[in-house]
């Protein structure tokens, strides 16, 4: 059956970037049948927001979407609404992705790029499963309120129900069939209410439903000590929403380079489901056709598996990237020499 992924490659690198990954889907020839819409920056030019509803509503049609990158200088500092970001977060929010799954995977032949020893990271293979719409940065009441005399009080609410906590530790108990069968679930339940109903939901839900996962606890604070010491402990992290957002950009870090990772936000089955580089715009380089394509690459690989219903062609481009980088093909940020189309080609020429 034909399926249909929308790609809006945004600003910056993104359109670089994104042309590599439409070559891998072209090349498939899997009847992905793919179409394109501004959005982010260049939507602010084009037509004055960053999503228009037109966008939104073909984004909810499509079987999945592949984001490349959105904001540059050129935009900061605008208004909210007229920031490429806020077009982002009502992409989020309106295709209501609720799981965010960020693999932090070391290729052997990069071990040596990461910021701890090789030997720590070789073999390297965590899937992070975080909350992406709840908690503390959704939570009411929030707001900086004025208590006189020059005071003032800034206020966010850290809270889950027990359905929001359910539907993204199923996302989890799901994907861990897949996998080694472990999770290991991080929280704060010894100083925070939202974090105690975490632990007893995700354990119900767990002896429930999902028996045959070995599921474990961890506060925060120490998976954030345990992921510098010994990484390769871990299989799944599930958690919430601000420390999926500090433990997996601390993992991302272990792996190397920022121009490699992906990331996917998913929601309800048969939902489409929102995959995007972990990077952001690059400015820096952007227009210079040297940017990294894996990481959107390996985003399109994580469509196909969880959007596309294409598990076996995902294995395959994730096989070719890999091939590429160990027969030392190398972006500038990999400190090699070949550009964003030199790179495609190299992982092309091994699909
Ligand atoms: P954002 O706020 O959008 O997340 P950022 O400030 O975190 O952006 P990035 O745009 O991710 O920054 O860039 C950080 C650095 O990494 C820059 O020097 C950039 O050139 C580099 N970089 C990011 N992505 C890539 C890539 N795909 N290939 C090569 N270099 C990259
Ligand atoms: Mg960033």
């Amino acid at each position: 059956m034909t399926k249909t992924l929308l790609l809006l490659s945004g600003d910056g690198i993104g359109p670089e970037v994104t042309a590599q990954s439409e070559r891998i889907v072209a090349a498939l020839d899997a009847g992905i049948v793919t179409s394109t819409a501004r959005f982010g920056g260049a939507g602010i030019d084009a037509d004055g927001v960053p999503l228009t509803d037109a966008v939104l509503a073909e984004a909810k049609a499509a079987d999945a979407v592949l984001m490349g990158a959105v904001g540059g200088p050129q935009w900061s500092g605008q208004p909210y609404d007229k920031r490429p970001e806020a077009g982002l977060l009502a992409l989020r929010a309106g295709m209501n992705v609720y799981a965010n799954l960020r693999p932090a995977r070391c290729f052997a032949s990069l071990a040596d790029a990461s910021s701890l020893k090789r030997e720590l990271v070789e073999g390297l293979d965590i899937l992070f499963v975080r909350e992406l719409t709840g908690g503390v940065y959704f939570g009411n009441p929030r707001g900086i309120e004025d208590l006189g005399g020059g005071e003032r009080r800034g206020v966010n609410t850290h809270s889950y129900t027990s359905g929001e906590i359910r539907r993204v530790a199923r996302v989890a108990f799901e994907l861990a069939a897949g996998r080694s069968g472990r999770v290991c679930s991080a929280e704060k339940s010894n100083v925070m209410e939202a974090g105690l109903l975490w632990r007893e939901e995700v354990q119900a839900l767990r002896d429930a439903e999902y028996p045959h996962v070995e599921l474990s606890h961890m506060l925060a604070d120490n998976t954030a000590m345990q992921l510098v010491k010994y990484p390769k402990q871990f299989d799944i992290i599930l958690t919430d929403n601000l420390f999926g957002d500090i433990l997996s950009d601390e993992a991302a870090m272990l792996t190397g380079s920022l121009g490699l990772l992906p990331s996917a936000a998913i929601g309800e089955a048969g939902t489409p489901g929102l995959y995007e580089p972990i990077h952001g715009s690059a400015p820096d380089i952007a227009g210079q056709g040297v940017a990294n394509p894996c990481a959107s690459i390996l985003s399109l690989a994580m469509a196909l598996r969880y959007s596309l219903g294409r598990p076996d062609l995902a294995t395959r481009v994730e096989a070719a990237v890999e091939a590429a980088l160990d027969a030392g093909a190398r972006t500038r940020d990999l400190g090699g020499t070949l550009g964003t189309a030199d790179m495609g080609d190299a992982i092309l020429a091994r699909l």
